[in-house]
C-alpha cells in the first residue's frame, strides 16, 4: 500500500467549508480508520528512519501526523502553533493567509541546534504556513530536511513559496 492510496480512499470532499466557494479536503476519515492510520504512520516511519532528528507538526492536523511518527521513530516532536498558544519563551513569524495574516510560534528550547527536522502537515495550499514554519526552524538553528504533506493543492502554487526547500506530497489535486 502507498500513502497516496490511503489518502485517496479515506478522504471527504466538503463544498463551501470553511467559507463559500472553498472545496475543503477533509482527511479526518483517515485518522478515524485505525488500520489505515497505522499503515500511514508505518510508511512515514519507513521513509524517514535514520534521516531526521525531530519532526515538527503544524497546528492542528499536522500534530495528529507528527506525534505518532515521532513516537514510532523514537525521536522528539516540535509543536509549531498559532500565536498565543505556547508559553514563552517563544519566537514567532507573521505570514500571509488567503484572507488576512497569521502568526506561528515555536519554543526555541524545543528545537535542538543543528538538528535535522521534518516539517509535517496534512495539506499544502498557498504554502504560507509551511514556509513560515521553515523560517521559524531556521531561526532556531535547525536544518529543515523536507516539508511533507499528504495533499498539495497545485493550483495555489504553494510549492513555489518553499523555493529550494525539499518538498514531497503523496497526492496532488487541482
Ligand atoms: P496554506 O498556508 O498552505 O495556504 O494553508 C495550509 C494550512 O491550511 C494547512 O495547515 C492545512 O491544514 C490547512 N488547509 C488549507 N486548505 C485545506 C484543505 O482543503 N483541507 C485541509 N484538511 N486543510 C487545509
Amino acid at each position: 500500500v502507498e500513502i497516496a492510496a490511503l489518502v485517496e480512499e479515506n478522504l471527504r470532499l466538503v463544498p463551501d467549508f470553511p467559507m463559500q466557494g472553498v472545496l475543503f479536503r477533509d482527511i479526518t476519515p483517515l485518522f478515524a480508520n485505525g488500520p489505515a492510520f497505522a499503515e500511514l504512520v508505518a510508511l512515514l516511519a519507513n521513509r524517514y528512519a535514520g534521516k531526521i532528528d525531530m519532526v515538527a507538526g503544524l497546528e492542528s492536523r499536522g500534530f495528529i501526523l507528527a506525534a505518532p511518527l515521532a513516537a514510532e521513530l523514537g525521536i522528539g516532536m516540535i509543536a509549531i502553533r498559532k500565536a498565543g498558544k505556547l508559553p514563552g519563551p517563544v519566537v514567532g513569524v507573521d505570514y500571509a493567509l488567503e484572507y488576512g495574516t497569521g502568526r506561528l510560534e515555536v519554543q526555541p528550547a524545543s528545537v535542538p541546534k543543528d538538528s535535522r527536522v521534518l516539517v509535517l502537515d496534512d495539506v499544502l495550499a498557498t504554502g504560507g504556513t509551511a514556509k513560515a514554519a521553515c523560517d521559524l526552524l531556521s531561526q532556531c538553528g535547525a536544518h529543515v530536511v523536507e516539508v511533507a504533506v499528504l495533499m498539495e493543492l497545485i493550483d495555489l502554487k504553494g510549492k513555489d513559496k518553499l523555493a529550494e526547500i525539499p518538498f514531497v506530497t503523496a497526492v496532488q489535486v487541482r
